[in-house]
């Protein structure tokens, strides 16, 4: 998923947003401190909170700042009460063109053998914003078109894609095509992408792999879907491996890309230290692999592994340490990584 040659100087606009966001983001950045790595943090305040403030969630300033950066580091945004309201997130991926939504579903610890990656459309589909409201309907559109699909299955096809000696990851390509035409154009253009680039394919209605992901998780290896598919089945594949707290997401562009931990601003569980920051740890290493950062990366999700099986984990997990004390840990490992 690197984005080329490792960058020198690199610059992050950080969001950390409402609820959760706020804790989960300070940890994550407590390692990359540990890192040590020349990096600029910018940060950028927009969410509810702002909105309380100013009654704007975001501003055209926010994006000028979000320009000047090479990607968006962000945390957890909390929906203000407001009927108009268009999710920031959603402008952000259409602002910023970022078409691939990746989320790792890895399940951690002995005897949870689950790895396989989603990859979700993330521009159009039932996010396309296309929408009508008449007094007693309202019509949300779907749109798929064949750019979307096309550049979609390319960069899935990208993560399929085996390196020397070993043979690459089975694509399968969810849909409903027997129902709608729109997922027929999407299951076509996906087909045509990996036979093109002789990737190993399979493909399966939308709700047939929802049944199958609780039965028989392991048998996936690579998912490539629309918007909302995407997004339901990756919370669904969360609950497989531990929960939202493990759930760690990219979302891609052609030369910009956003880095969040799949869960929301969880209101419930703000401010009391309880939140799990693994997957805003893992979104970071995430960061650190599309910045070219490879060796980083590996040395995060080494250090959070071992940190795991210490037991060092927070409520959810049936741990009974902090948000603060988990990045402590995890940054410590690194540490002692870097010293040997
Ligand atoms: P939002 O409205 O911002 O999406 P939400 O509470 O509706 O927030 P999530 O934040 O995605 O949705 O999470 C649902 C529930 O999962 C939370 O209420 C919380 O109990 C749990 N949860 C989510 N993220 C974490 C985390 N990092 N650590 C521990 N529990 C979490």
């Amino acid at each position: 998923m690197s984005n080329g040659e490792p960058m020198s100087r690199m610059k992050v606009a950080v969001v950390e947003g409402d609820g959760i966001g706020k804790e989960v983001v300070l940890a994550a950045l407590r390692v990359l401190d540990a890192l040590s790595l020349d990096i600029e943090e910018v940060p950028v305040e927009i969410g509810y909170g702002k909105w309380k403030r100013t009654g704007k969630a975001i501003t055209d300033d926010d994006f000028d700042i979000f320009e000047s950066c090479d990607c968006i580091f962000f945390g957890a945004i909390t929906t203000p009460p407001d009927p108009d309201y268009k999710s920031v997130l959603v402008r952000i991926r259409q602002e910023f063109d970022l078409y691939a939504n990746i989320r790792p579903i890895k399940g951690m610890g002995s005897g949870n053998n689950i790895d396989f990656t989603i990859v979700r459309e993330n521009t159009e589909g039932m996010y396309s914003g296309v929408e009508q409201v008449f007094p007693d309907a309202v019509h949300s559109t779907r749109v798929i078109t064949r750019r979307g699909s096309e550049r979609i299955a390319e960069y899935a096809c990208l993560l399929a894609r085996g390196n020397k000696g070993d043979k690459g990851k089975r694509l399968t390509i969810v849909h409903k095509a027997n129902i709608l035409r729109s997922c027929q154009l999407f299951r076509d253009v996906c087909i045509g992408v990996a036979d093109r680039r002789k990737i190993l394919w399979e493909d399966m209605l939308v709700d047939a792999t929802a049944h199958r992901l609780v039965l028989d998780p392991e048998r996936f290896e690579l998912i490539v879907t629309t918007n909302l598919f995407g997004d339901i089945l990756s919370d669904m594949a969360a609950a497989l491996i531990g929960g939202l707290g493990l759930c760690a997401s990219a979302n891609i562009g052609e030369d910009y890309a956003l880095f969040e931990p799949v869960h929301g601003s969880a209101p419930d569980i703000a401010g009391k230290g309880l939140a799990n920051p693994v997957a805003a740890i893992l979104s970071l290493a995430m960061m650190l692999e599309w910045f070219g950062r490879a060796e980083e990366s590996d040395a995060v999700h080494d250090a959070v592994s071992r940190v795991m099986a210490t037991g060092i984990t927070t409520p959810d997990l049936g741990g009974r340490c902090s948000t603060a004390e988990v990045a402590e840990a995890v940054a410590a490992a690194i540490g002692k990584e870097q010293a040997t």
